[in-house]
């Protein structure tokens, strides 16, 4: 909860990036700032949540994957884009591809931009929303303005990104890409309601499309490029006074469990050199992996730990479980620091009292993911001709993201803008007008640069 002035604070702070004023299009298109505002914040009326402030504004957003209010809004972005005159099409999990012909008038697949409209249940009014908000902003500025791009160009709404719902996050896009078979999909269960599935939901709001969600060019939806604007979701812009970044890749991770066996004991009776502390041990685990991580300039994490639920002040645990959670944009770190952890884990298992043992499990691996060099040229181009090179940063994004598994099947790439104080999944999660502006903006050129680079090279 943000007191008024921590707000007012923020907005002094946003006044840095107002460049979206200034900017000279290369395009020679420019996006209506205020529609694309009111648009985001008068769809925000469907999920609006958690009221933090005096501003109508002030909400957060819980509009979670397939709610009402995802149906809402789904039918609404269903008809903004027919009003563009644009095809819909929706695929067996709900994916909506909204398609602008090209001049061209070729079949090749379209030049997406695409992000989600899902949020978490105490989330903001930017992750994900502005990426479809901005990219139809885009849309409506070339249809107002005659403008024609060679190739096809749309918009996708990816479905159940944030897997807060239907537990499995980038959920369709990952159906998409052929990572996450579509029967575990459509059989998530609501977390709340097992007798809800999200195939049920898709059926009850009509979004069960016959279209095979995939990128197959015969029974799927291909695509030329993937493209998406996200706000950073962490401080580093802001820290370096960087109005956009430029994403050329995703940082790799690995989830490892560790149970660590101890015995039972009287705290009172038992001294120190005759205790089995898993309890002891795991905590010098966690405070290891954080130093060995530090050095690699890594992250390690622990999320959650478990002790026995009949554990009590007196006795000293039995077992402990947790999570560690290692990140890098290199593999090689990610396996470099798994190593040193497990070694260290090893040396401190050995070392109070009578030692510990201890076992793991690989839960996930996913790989460093590195984005089309086509396209990260196309937005670093737009970026340097919107603020500048020095205004802009090449980064790895943190998070995952749809196009983390378009980038699987097509040349993909991400635009991040700057959010207050990098807060997302909260209600306060904030991204000011001018930034959203100028990250759509340069999602805008970047599209139109790479679909000329996709027109040359065609030719
Ligand atoms: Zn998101």
């Amino acid at each position: 909860m943000y007191a008024k002035g921590a707000t007012r604070a923020f907005h002094s702070n946003a006044r840095r990036f107002s460049t979206a004023t200034s900017f000279q299009a290369p395009s020679g298109l420019k996006i209506n700032s205020e529609r694309l505002w009111n648009t985001l914040h008068e769809t925000s009326e469907w999920g609006a949540a958690h009221k933090y402030g005096e501003n109508p504004t002030d909400t957060g957003m819980a509009r979670l994957t397939l709610n009402d209010d995802d149906a809402r809004v789904r039918k609404w972005f269903a008809a903004e884009v027919q009003k563009l005159g644009c095809s819909l099409s929706i695929d067996q999990m709900g994916n909506m591809f909204a398609r602008q012909p090209g001049r061209l008038n070729s079949t090749a697949p379209m030049i997406a931009m695409g992000s989600h409209l899902d949020t978490q249940p105490r989330g903001g009014r930017y992750d994900g929303i502005l990426g479809i908000m901005a990219a139809l902003e885009v849309l409506r500025t070339m249809n107002e303005s005659g403008f024609w791009t060679n190739f096809d160009v749309g918009v996708v709404n990816w479905t159940n990104e944030e897997g807060a719902r239907f537990p499995k996050s980038m959920c369709a896009s990952g159906v998409w890409a052929g990572a996450i078979p579509i029967r575990k999909a459509w059989d998530l269960r609501d977390i709340h309601n097992p007798n809800v599935t999200l195939r049920s939901e898709l059926e009850r709001h009509g979004f069960l499309g016959e279209i095979a969600c995939s990128s197959d060019p015969i029974t799927g939806y291909p695509l030329g490029a993937h493209f998406e604007l996200h706000i950073e979701q962490g401080p580093i812009l802001l820290e370096n006074n960087r109005a956009i970044g430029v994403v050329r890749g995703a940082q790799g991770y690995r989830w490892l469990t560790m149970t660590v066996h101890g015995k039972d004991a009287h705290t009172g009776t038992t001294p120190f050199t005759a205790r089995q502390d898993p309890l002891l041990a795991s905590s010098r685990m966690i405070a290891a992996s954080h130093d060995i991580a530090k050095k690699h300039n890594a992250l390690a994490s622990t999320g959650i730990i478990k002790v026995p639920s009949n554990a009590s002040t007196n006795t000293v645990a039995s077992q402990v479980t947790f999570t560690l959670d290692i990140r890098h944009p290199h593999d090689s770190v990610v396996h470099a620091v798994q190593e040193e952890c497990l070694k260290a884990f090893d040396t401190i298992a050995s070392q109070d009292g009578k030692g510990v043992s201890f076992d793991w499990t690989l839960d996930t691996d996913s790989p460093a993911v590195k984005f089309d060099d086509d396209c990260v040229a196309s937005i670093q181009a737009a970026a340097d001709q919107l603020v500048g090179r020095a205004k802009s940063m090449l980064m790895t994004s943190g998070a995952g993201h749809d196009t983390v598994y378009t980038s699987q099947h097509c040349p993909s790439a991400m635009i991040f803008v700057p959010c207050l104080d990098g807060v997302s999944h909260h209600p306060t999660e904030f991204c000011s007008q001018q930034d959203c502006a100028l990250g759509t903006q340069a999602l805008l050129e970047a599209v139109v640069h790479y679909d000329q680079f996709r027109a040359k090279k065609d030719h």
